[in-house]
């Protein structure tokens, strides 16, 4: 058995293996799969679903600290 490369290709029908993400609204989980383009069958990335946490988003804030003064 040889171990370490990711799985691309469906066990089932040998079609191709897309990177998806399952959320679970219900518990606030999110599973990272793999979504079988062509059959539809999902397969887990991860052992265990892990909690949806908020990622730290960098926008940049339009600052409305002062409008343009009409004149
Ligand atoms: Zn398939």
């Amino acid at each position: 058995m040889v171990n370490g490369t990711p799985k691309t290709i469906c066990e089932r029908c040998q079609g191709t293996l897309a990177p998806d993400q399952e959320v679970d609204l219900l518990t606030g989980m999110t599973l990272v799969v793999s979504r079988c383009i062509n059959c539809g069958r999902r397969t887990r990335l991860e052992k265990e679903p892990r909690p949806l946490t908020p990622k730290p988003v960098n926008r940049d804030a339009p600052v409305k600290s002062s409008a343009k003064p009409d004149t």
